[in-house]
C-alpha cells in the first residue's frame, strides 16, 4: 500500500500484510469486494476468473487504490488452466497463503419453474418440472460449485506447503457456501445440493489438512443485493420487492438484504490466523438471521 486505504475495513488483521491471497471468481460481485478487503489488509492479491477482462478490471482498480493486485485467466474446472495461473502467481507474487474459492453459481437448466409439483403440471409442457431437469444442467452446477472448489485447492494448497511437508504459518482456505446448504431453497435443487457439498467438503478438508497445518473454513452468505440480481429482486417500475424477494425478506429477521461489504469482516477474521487460529471446519452464516429463523 502506498497511500491511505480508501476502504473502511471493519478491522485490519496485521498478520495478513505481505502475504499472497488467491481469489477465484474475483471478477464477480461478491468476490471482487472480498478481494478488495484482502488487498487493503496489505495482501498481494491474485484475481482469477474465467472472464479475464473482469479480473483485470478489478485488479486495475485495486492498483489505482495503491494495492498490489494482478488479474489472471483461470477456469476452476480445468486443472491445467489452474496450474498455469499458479505458476504466474508464484513468479509474480510469491506462494499463496490464503485461497478464497469464490467462483460458483447456478444455471437455469438446474432449476424448476415452480416451487411445488402439482398434479396438473405433469401435462403442462410450458413448465420445467422435476422430471424435465436436464442432467447436463445439474452436472454444470455441481461441477462449478463443488469441483470448482476442490480443483483450485488441489493446486494452490501445494504452494502453502514447505519442503518438510507442513504449511507455512497462517495458511488457510476459505470456501463460499450458501444459505441453501443448510436448508434447500425451492426451485434450485442442483445449486442447493452443490453448496451442501461445498459445506461438507469444508469440514472434510479441515480434518484432512489438520496435521499439515492448513485451516479450512467457509462463508455462507445469505441474500445480497447486487447489480446483477437487482432486477430479479425489485420490480423496476414500482421499486417494490418481487414475490420471491418478498419471501426472502419475510424470512430474514433483519428485514433487509446484505451488502457485499458486510461479508468482509467475517472473511478477514477467517483469513487471519492471529484472529481465528483455532477456528477450523466451520461454515459461518452471514445472513441477517435467515438460517436461525424457522419462519414461525
Ligand atoms: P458472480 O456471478 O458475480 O461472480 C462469479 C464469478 O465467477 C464471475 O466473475 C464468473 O466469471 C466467475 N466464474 C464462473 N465460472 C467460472 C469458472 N469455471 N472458472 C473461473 N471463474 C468462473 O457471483 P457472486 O454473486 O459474486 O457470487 C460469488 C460466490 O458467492 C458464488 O460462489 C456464489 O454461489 C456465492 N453466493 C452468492 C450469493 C449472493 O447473494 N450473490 C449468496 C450466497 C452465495
Amino acid at each position: 500500500m502506498n497511500h491511505a486505504s480508501p476502504m473502511n475495513l471493519p478491522f485490519v488483521p496485521a498478520d495478513l500484510a505481505g502475504q499472497v491471497a488467491v481469489i477465484t471468481g474475483a471478477g464477480g460481485v461478491l468476490c471482487s469486494e472480498l478481494a478488495r478487503a484482502l488487498a487493503h489488509a496489505g495482501m498481494k492479491v491474485a484475481l482469477l476468473d474465467l472472464n479475464l477482462a473482469a479480473a483485470e478490471a478489478v485488479a486495475a482498480r485495486l492498483r489505482d487504490e495503491g494495492c498490489h493486485a494482478i488479474g489472471l485467466a483461470a477456469d476452476v474446472l480445468e486443472r491445467a488452466s489452474l496450474e498455469t495461473a499458479a505458476a504466474a502467481v508464484l513468479q509474480q507474487l510469491g506462494p499463496c497463503s490464503v485461497l478464497l474459492n469464490g467462483a460458483g453459481g447456478n444455471h437455469p437448466k438446474g432449476t424448476t419453474t415452480k416451487e411445488w409439483l402439482e398434479p396438473a403440471d405433469l401435462t403442462d409442457k410450458t413448465l420445467t418440472s422435476f422430471f424435465d431437469l436436464d442432467p447436463a444442467g445439474i452436472g454444470f452446477v455441481f461441477n462449478l460449485n463443488f469441483l470448482g472448489t476442490l480443483l483450485p485447492t488441489q493446486v494452490f494448497a501445494q504452494q502453502m506447503l514447505t519442503a518438510d511437508g507442513t504449511a507455512r504459518p497462517g495458511c488457510s482456505v476459505i470456501n463460499v457456501s450458501s444459505m441453501n446448504a443448510f436448508c434447500p431453497l425451492t426451485k434450485i435443487p442442483a445449486y442447493s445440493a452443490a453448496k451442501a457439498a461445498v459445506s461438507n467438503f469444508t469440514q472434510w478438508l479441515a480434518v484432512h489438512f489438520c496435521k499439515v497445518g492448513i485451516r479450512v473454513n467457509a462463508l455462507a452468505p445469505g441474500f445480497f443485493l447486487t447489480a446483477q440480481n437487482h432486477k430479479l429482486l425489485f420490480d423496476e417500475a414500482s421499486g417494490e420487492p418481487t414475490a420471491r424477494a418478498g419471501k426472502i425478506l419475510a424470512h430474514t429477521p433483519m428485514g433487509r438484504f446484505g451488502e457485499a461489504a458486510e461479508l468482509t469482516g467475517t472473511m478477514l477474521w477467517l483469513a487471519s490466523s492471529a484472529a481465528s487460529g483455532f477456528v477450523n471446519g466451520v461454515v459461518v452464516p452471514v445472513d441477517g438471521g435467515f438460517s436461525a429463523y424457522s419462519g414461525v
